[in-house]
């Protein structure tokens, strides 16, 4: 029955008239509900969104209201525009600017007092990042921000909301990958209905990285990273909170806090934050009937490189959390029956308070996780906004304290040094991760070292350092968990040592003497590093280049293209770097068109007459092995060799099989691909068959046949340790069945010495060069053995420089690269990764050295062989790395 005061409306005509008019109104700028605008709801079984549709239902939103605006903060590598939303109060919207300031103020708090920070934290809004993901397989991500938006947008007069959009900026990212939301998308949809519903995407869902788009935090290689780096610099949130999708099994979500171990270097503020985050997170989901959320298990805050975690080093919370399932929106029903053993008795735990009793499991379940994990966020942001805030301050500022008192005071980057391009390549990320490089106007001493002028200096006495000293330092593992574990092996989640300069083999000095003002007034700071450009020094008819700097590869590449003619020198001859071997002699280009090549890559020539021994080198045509089970490692090489001019091309299973290698290819690359994804790739029946297979029996011989008629091949890691076998080369992986408790090494920096520098395959290397090991193959020839072992591990010596290492003497004498002869052609096998995400820059030499024409010169005798060591475990035990996806850890 209508009011009495309606009634009163209807009974006067021109007031009804207004009334409808203004319902009109309303009704026009009513917020649009997702499906309203996409025709369905994000969540739904059976229906994603894709990227378009995401941003055209963000675009409609901000149309409709003045609580959010759209920006637009770069472009993906497929060219799509990566666009963000700003949501909040209208009035705090309308000073968006002004916040942005003072957050980035008390972010680094150098221009402000104590008092003054405590007033800006009391007055100021707090800025928030939330995400839908990076890792666009898994799905839930990309659908939950959609919902949030609408969520945070629509609700009128919501008290929880008010006070979220009246005290907090969010910044939300539809997705940090638009590219692969996209492509996982279409894939879906595209086998939706059909027995491949479910079924893997076969390629990367990031172009060059797919899943380690999230470890590239620091370095920043892809475009993708450098777009997220860049605008959280700008923005400078307090709070970062990434959406990801594969809780340890039968949990439901997992928050933090987070496994041990965690970073010495980051600030004990965040440390304490990510227990509070965590801890309301968990009390939240408890009080939605939320049940299943685990901590602490799994995933630890040892490697620094993920770019969900970087940004704690400018004292961002920085997290994730990791909700159940992925993939797909078909919904799957779980019994008891189907968790792992210690989960059946479904009994609580600490740190996993309200089991997951099994059930029906929806995408829409997902969604709802993730809502109530982000606005978890933003409420702890409400509740905590001034302490959060003031935090941030003092986190800054006792770090600069901690700095002004304690070694080191600071790193010296010489400039210059044996690869100086490299060197400033280290600077420029630096600078590109929010961190002050100053330049050395004069020459000048530290710690007992003189420094030419133009050396790069970065003082610790900064806000950020901390990621300074993280990057730079030898990485040691925590003892406590070494010992304190039974198991010792399966606890770190990622790789345990990364230290920059030693992957990059760039020299970087930590300074143990506090710098003085005086020293301070010969430091300019800048905003760019560039390497200085390469000079041509002398008349001589032909030039030398320096084999030591990575760049001079580019520059070679460079110089083939424009016709000019390449060669190793076999003898001693002078560079601009001293006396080396295997240096390139350049001929046949003209002084003018050199000089502009150099310039640009920044390597120097000694222009001289040259009369010894060369091997004339020529362009090969590089085939790149592209398995349909999408290899990260794959991409990674692909990226460094389409950077570095050597146009690699794809040789999927089909290509390879069709044998006649020969014909199209002089060199092959096998990135780490494990023996079976090599021989079989996706199995019958996961994908549509197009996509299924890998190598067989056809492709491991015409790969034989290549190289027997003359082919390169290089095998990376798992991939060599395959090709021993399938080639039937006389070399044995003495690594091959050894359990993780006989010898343990998942990613850690390790020396290794040089036993051949006559062989091309190692000119330009320093002495002992250090290397990724990360879960590889060593090697021991067999008699009949022809070739040459390029590099080994010391002997007697634990080749161990950074990370965790567990007994070394498994390898020490053992070989970690051989060149061995097959047919006419040769074979590179590599224990380690020469090019491991795009960071291990200090062992690029290893195989860009392979990837041109040229002849190899004879083998040196062998010495006999030692007699075999007794040690070698039998076969049968399996190796410690997990192959299948679904049981892959996420992050
Ligand atoms: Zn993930």
């Amino acid at each position: 029955m209508p009011s009495r005061s309606v009634r009163w409306y209807v009974r006067c005509p021109f007031v009804l008239v207004l009334l409808l008019f203004c319902k009109f109104v309303t009704v026009h700028a009513q917020v649009p509900t997702p499906v309203s605008v996409l025709g369905h709801d994000p969540g739904d079984d059976f229906y994603l969104a894709d990227y378009d549709d995401a941003i055209r239902y963000f675009h409609a939103l901000a149309a409709s209201s003045d609580r959010i605006k759209m920006f637009k903060v770069g472009k993906s590598t497929r060219g799509e525009e990566y666009e963000i939303a700003v949501i909040s109060s209208p009035e705090n919207l309308a000073r968006l600017d002004e916040y942005k300031a003072i957050s980035r103020k008390l972010a680094d708090s150098r221009d402000l007092t104590e008092a003054q920070a405590r007033e800006l934290s009391r007055t100021s809004k707090i800025i928030v990042h939330i995400d839908g993901g990076m890792h666009s397989s898994e799905v839930a991500g990309g659908q939950h921000s959609i919902q949030l938006a609408y969520k945070l947008v629509s609700s009128q007069g919501n008290p929880q909301i008010d006070a979220i959009l009246n005290n907090v900026i969010l910044v939300l990212w539809p997705t940090l990958n638009p590219d692969g939301q996209n492509m996982v998308v279409h894939w879906y949809r595209q086998n939706l209905g059909t027995r491949f519903e479910v079924s893997p995407m076969p390629w990367l869902f990031q172009e060059y990285v797919g899943h380690d788009n999230n470890r590239d935090g620091y370095m920043q290689n892809m475009i993708e990273s450098q777009v997220v780096d860049k605008t959280e610099l700008e923005y400078s949130p307090v709070i970062f909170y990434c959406q990801h999708q594969t809780a340890p099994f039968p949990a439901r979500i997992w928050i933090p806090p987070f496994a041990d171990p965690i970073s010495a270097n980051i600030s004990p503020y965040m440390r304490s934050w990510y227990n509070v985050v965590g801890t309301q997170m968990s009390a939240a989901l408890q009080e939605q009937h939320l049940p299943g959320a685990i901590s602490q298990a799994e995933f630890d805050n040892w490697y620094p490189g993920f770019l969900d975690y970087i940004n704690v080093f400018h004292n961002e919370i920085s997290f994730f959390t990791e909700t159940a399932l992925y993939r797909y929106a078909t919904p799957r029903f779980y019994t008891v029956d189907e968790f792992p053993k210690q989960y059946q008795d479904l009994k609580a735990l600490t740190m996993y308070t309200d089991p997951w009793q099994g059930g029906w499991w929806h995408l829409r379940d997902a969604v709802n996780y993730m809502i109530a994990g982000s606005m978890s966020v933003l409420d702890t942001a409400v509740k905590y906004r001034e302490q959060l805030l003031f935090n941030r301050w003092q986190a800054a500022h006792d770090n600069i304290e901690h700095f002004k008192h304690s070694a080191p005071f600071a790193y010296v980057l010489p400039n210059p040094q044996a690869d100086t391009p490299e060197a400033a390549l280290l600077a420029q990320i630096m600078i590109q991760n929010g961190i002050e490089v100053h330049r050395a106007k004069e020459a000048f001493h530290a710690n007992g070292i003189d420094y030419p002028a133009g050396s790069w200096v970065i003082l610790m006495d900064q806000p950020s350092s901390g990621l300074v000293k993280e990057l730079f330092e030898v990485q040691h593992y925590p003892q406590a968990i070494l010992d304190g574990s039974a198991k010792p092996v399966t606890l770190p989640y990622d790789v345990t040592g990364w230290t920059l300069p030693m992957q990059m083999g760039v020299k970087a000095d930590a300074v143990t003497d506090p710098v003085g003002e005086d020293q301070r007034a010969n430091l300019e700071l800048v905003s760019q590093v560039d390497a200085p450009p390469g000079t041509i020094d002398g008349a001589g008819p032909s030039f030398i280049l320096s084999h030591k700097p990575n760049a001079s590869f580019e520059a070679v590449n460079d110089i083939l293209a424009a016709g000019g003619s390449v060669a190793f020198a076999r003898d001693q001859v002078q560079t601009s770097e001293g006396q080396e071997t295997g240096a390139f002699v350049v001929s046949g280009l003209g002084r003018a068109n050199l000089s502009s090549i150099l310039e640009k890559r920044g390597v120097s020539a000694v222009s001289a007459a040259h009369s010894g021994d060369t091997i004339a080198l020529h362009k090969a045509r590089i085939g790149l092995y592209r398995p349909w089970a999408p290899s990260i490692d794959e991409g990674w090489t692909r990226w460094i060799l389409e950077k570095y001019g050597f146009a690699p091309i794809s040789i999927y299973n089909a290509g390879m099989k069709a044998g006649n290698l020969k014909a199209r290819f002089d060199t092959i690359i096998l990135p780490d691909i494990s023996k079976n994804i090599l021989l079989n790739g996706f199995k019958t029946g996961i994908v549509p068959s197009e996509y299924a297979g890998g190598l067989d029996g056809d492709g491991v011989q015409a790969l034989r046949d290549f190289v027997q008629q003359g082919g390169t091949l290089l095998a990376f890691n798992d991939s060599a340790a395959a090709i021993i076998d399938l080639l039937g080369l006389p070399v044995t992986n003495i690594l091959d069945g050894v359990k993780s408790d006989q010898f343990f090494c998942s990613g850690a920096l390790l020396r290794v010495e040089l036993k051949d520098r006559s062989r091309p395959g190692v000119y330009g290397l320093p002495e002992d060069p250090i290397v990724m090991f990360e879960r590889g193959p060593a090697f021991e020839v067999k008699p009949g053995f022809k070739g040459a072992i390029l590099a080994s591990y010391p002997r007697g010596v634990n080749p161990l420089e950074s990370g965790v290492l567990l007994h070394p003497e498994k390898i020490e004498g053992q070989a970690a690269a051989v060149e061995v002869a097959y047919g006419r052609g040769h074979i590179f096998l590599y224990g380690f990764k020469p090019q491991w995400r795009g960071q291990s820059h200090g062992t690029y030499k290893f195989f860009m050295n392979a990837l041109y024409k040229y002849d190899q010169p004879a083998f040196a005798e062998m010495p006999p062989l030692e007699v075999a060591r007794d040690a070698h475990a039998g076969k049968g035990a399996s190796k410690a790395r997990v192959e299948e996806e679904d049981d892959t850890p996420d992050e």
